[in-house]
C-alpha cells in the first residue's frame, strides 16, 4: 500500500518520497489513517518501526491550513525523553513540514544546553514544538512559548519518560494543555505507570500493536 492510500495530503506523500520512503511500515500504515480522523492513539511500538513518522504525518496535515497566525502559538506538542530523541525527530518534522503551503514552524528545546538561543529560537513563535520536559517548563517560565492552543499531544517513548523520571514534570506540562486536544501515545513497553498515565490521558484510543 502506498502513502497516498493512506489520506496524506499531495505534498506530504510527496515529501516522504523524497525521503526515500515509499511503502509505509505497518505502524504507519495503522497509526496514520485514524490520527487524521483526530482519534486518540495508544500504540505499542519499538524505535526502528518507523514510529516517528506515524505521528509526524497527521500531526503536520491537521495544523490550520490557512496562513499562520501572525504570533504562531504551538498547536502541536511533541514530549521525548532525551536530546538524541529531539533531534532526530525534530529534523524529520522540519523536512516534513518544509513541504506544505503554510510552512508551518518547527522549534527543538530540550536541557543540558544554554537556554537562551532556545528562547531566541522561539522569538517568532512555532507551530510545532518538539522538547523534553523539564526544559519546556523552564521556557514556560520564561514567557518564551504557551500551551494554551496546543490541539495535538505526542508522548514518544513514554515509558522512558517515565523511567528518567519525568513523572512530575510531565504532570505540570499535562495541566498547561487544553483539555480538548489529540493524544497520541507511543511506547515501547506498558508496566502499570506507563498504563495508568495512558489511563489518564487518553480518551477512546485506537490501540494499536506492532
Ligand atoms: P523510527 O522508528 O521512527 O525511529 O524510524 C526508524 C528508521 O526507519 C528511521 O531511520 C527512518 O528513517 C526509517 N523509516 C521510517 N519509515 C520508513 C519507511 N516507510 N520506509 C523506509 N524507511 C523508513
Amino acid at each position: 500500500m502506498p502513502f497516498s492510500a493512506l489520506g496524506l495530503c499531495p505534498e506530504l506523500v510527496h515529501a516522504i518520497g523524497a525521503l526515500g520512503f515509499s511503502v509505509p511500515t505497518q505502524i504507519q500504515a495503522e497509526a496514520i489513517p485514524p490520527a487524521l480522523n483526530g482519534a486518540d492513539l495508544l500504540a505499542t511500538a519499538q524505535t526502528g518501526s518507523g514510529k516517528t513518522a506515524a505521528y509526524a504525518l497527521p500531526l503536520l496535515q491537521r495544523l490550520p491550513a490557512a496562513a499562520p497566525d501572525r504570533r504562531r502559538p504551538v498547536r502541536a506538542l511533541v514530549l521525548v525523553p532525551t536530546r538524541e530523541l529531539a533531534v532526530q525527530v525534530g529534523e524529520l518534522l522540519a523536512e516534513l513540514a518544509a513541504a506544505l503551503p503554510q510552512q508551518p514552524r518547527v522549534a527543538v528545546v530540550y536541557g543540558g544546553v544554554s537556554i537562551n538561543p532556545q528562547m531566541m529560537g522561539l522569538r517568532g513563535g512555532a507551530e510545532v514544538v518538539v522538547a523534553t520536559p523539564g526544559r519546556l517548563l523552564d521556557l514556560i517560565e520564561h514567557n518564551a512559548l504557551r500551551l494554551s492552543a496546543v490541539e495535538t499531544l505526542v508522548l514518544d517513548e513514554a515509558d522512558r519518560l517515565l523511567d528518567l523520571g519525568f513523572a512530575e514534570e510531565l504532570k505540570r506540562v499535562l495541566a498547561l494543555l487544553p483539555a480538548r486536544r489529540q493524544n497520541l501515545f507511543f511506547s515501547a513497553t506498558f508496566p502499570p505507570e506507563v498504563e495508568a498515565l495512558a489511563q489518564g490521558l487518553l480518551h477512546e484510543p485506537v490501540r494499536i500493536a506492532i
